[in-house]
C-alpha cells in the first residue's frame, strides 16, 4: 500500500475558480478549472476531487451548503487523510468557523483556501495557495496528521479556522487571526507551531447538522433610533440577538434602550455580547457601561470572532433555544474558538 497521503478537494466556487471575462470575473465549472494546475499531476499525493455544480460566488453561502460540505467529509472521512476546500473569500471566515463546529471531534486537517485573484491570471496567488493547502492537509508526523483540524490557508499563513476574519479585499494578504497565534507560517519551509495547534481527538467524529437561523444582530452606533432597536428586539423571530457593542463592551444606557433588553430578557431569550473591535475581549463590567449587561446575564462572547460567535450561535440553537442550556454550551471552547479572560 503507498505511503502517499490521500486528499479530497472539494471545490465549491470562488474566484479561484473563475476567469476575466470582458469586465467581470466569471465562475469556471470544475474540469475546465483543473487544466491551469498541471502541478496537480506530479504531486506526490493522491487526489480526488469534488465540484460543486454549479461553482457558487461564496457571498451565496448557506447552511444548506455547510451541510453538504459536512456530508461530503463524513462521507470520505475514512478514505481520506485530509480535506482541501477551495472556497471564495468573502465568506470563508464565516463557513469555516461553522464546519468546526459541526465536526466534532475532529482528528484530520480541513483546509480550507481560495485565491484574491482567479487563477486566469498571470499574477493570480491561487496555485500557491492550492498547492501549499494540499501540502499541508497531507503532513503527517508518525502516521498522524499534523494539523488535525478546520484551519485557512492564505497567503503564507496558516490559522485556525474559527479565529480567522476577512481583512482585506484588495491585498493577498486577506486573513488576520487577531486573537489567536498562526498555526503555521510557509517559506521555504513550512514552520508548525505544534504548540498551538489541536492534538486531535481521539473519539469518533460526530456531526452536528441542526441550524436553528433565529438569530439576529444589533449593531450599536452613535445615534441609533429607538425603532431600529424595536425592529430587532421585538420581533418574535428571534430567539437570540447578538449586541455589536463599542470596545470591551461597552452599551448605551438610556431608558429605551435598556427597557428594551429588559424585555427580551424578560421573554427568557438570549441576549449575546460581541465588540466591535477585532481584538481583544469582552470585559463586562470593567466600565461603568457595560455593567447593566451583566445584570441581565447577557452572555459574553469573550475573545471569539463575530464568525464565529454568529455560527456557534446558530448551531448551539439547533440543539436547544433554552438560555441555561445555551450559554453552558456556548462558554465552552468547542475546538479552540474562545479564551475565557477573567475580570
Ligand atoms: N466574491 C468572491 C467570493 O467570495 C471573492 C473571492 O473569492 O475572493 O466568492
Amino acid at each position: 500500500m503507498s505511503n502517499r497521503s490521500s486528499i479530497l478537494i472539494i471545490f465549491t466556487g470562488g474566484t479561484i475558480g473563475m476567469i476575466k471575462k470582458v469586465d467581470s470575473y466569471v465562475p469556471i465549472n470544475f474540469n475546465e478549472l483543473i487544466k491551469y494546475f498541471p502541478e496537480l499531476d506530479n504531486l506526490n499525493y493522491y487526489l480526488e476531487i469534488i465540484g460543486f455544480n454549479p461553482p457558487i460566488d461564496s457571498a451565496e453561502m448557506s447552511p444548506t451548503i455547510w451541510i453538504k460540505i459536512v456530508e461530503i467529509i463524513e462521507k470520505n472521512y475514512t478514505k481520506f487523510d485530509g480535506f482541501v476546500v477551495l472556497h471564495g473569500t468573502d465568506t470563508m471566515a464565516y463557513t469555516a468557523s461553522a464546519i468546526s463546529f459541526m465536526l466534532q471531534n475532529l482528528n484530520k486537517p480541513v483546509v480550507f483556501t481560495g485565491s484574491q485573484l482567479p487563477i486566469g491570471v498571470h499574477r493570480t496567488d491561487a496555485k500557491e495557495n492550492l498547492i501549499t493547502s494540499i501540502e499541508i492537509a497531507g503532513s503527517r508526523s508518525f502516521g498522524k496528521a499534523n494539523v488535525p483540524e478546520v484551519c485557512i490557508y492564505f497567503e503564507n499563513k496558516l490559522m485556525r479556522g474559527n479565529r480567522t476574519h476577512k481583512c482585506s479585499s484588495n491585498e493577498f494578504n486577506a486573513f488576520s487571526s487577531n486573537n489567536y497565534p498562526i498555526l503555521a507560517q510557509a517559506g521555504i519551509d513550512i514552520n508548525y507551531n505544534q504548540n498551538v495547534i489541536s492534538k486531535g481527538a481521539l473519539k469518533t467524529l460526530k456531526i452536528h447538522k441542526n441550524i436553528k437561523q433565529n438569530v439576529g444582530v444589533l449593531k450599536l452606533f452613535p445615534g441609533i433610533a429607538k425603532e431600529t432597536v424595536s425592529s430587532l428586539l421585538k420581533n418574535d423571530f428571534f430567539d437570540a440577538i447578538i449586541l455589536q457593542t463599542y470596545g470591551c463592551g461597552n452599551t448605551i444606557q438610556e431608558k429605551w434602550f435598556i427597557d428594551e433588553l429588559v424585555n427580551f430578557n424578560n421573554e427568557g431569550k438570549i441576549l449575546i455580547n460581541s465588540s466591535q473591535c477585532e481584538t481583544g475581549s469582552i470585559v463586562q463590567g470593567r466600565y461603568q457601561t457595560s455593567q447593566i449587561l451583566i445584570d441581565l446575564d447577557v452572555i459574553s462572547s469573550f475573545d471569539m470572532t463575530f464568525e464565529s460567535v454568529i455560527t456557534k450561535t446558530m448551531i448551539l440553537l439547533g440543539e436547544s433555544t433554552n438560555k441555561k442550556i445555551f450559554k453552558k454550551k456556548f462558554l465552552q471552547s468547542f475546538c479552540g474558538e474562545i479564551t475565557k479572560i477573567d475580570k
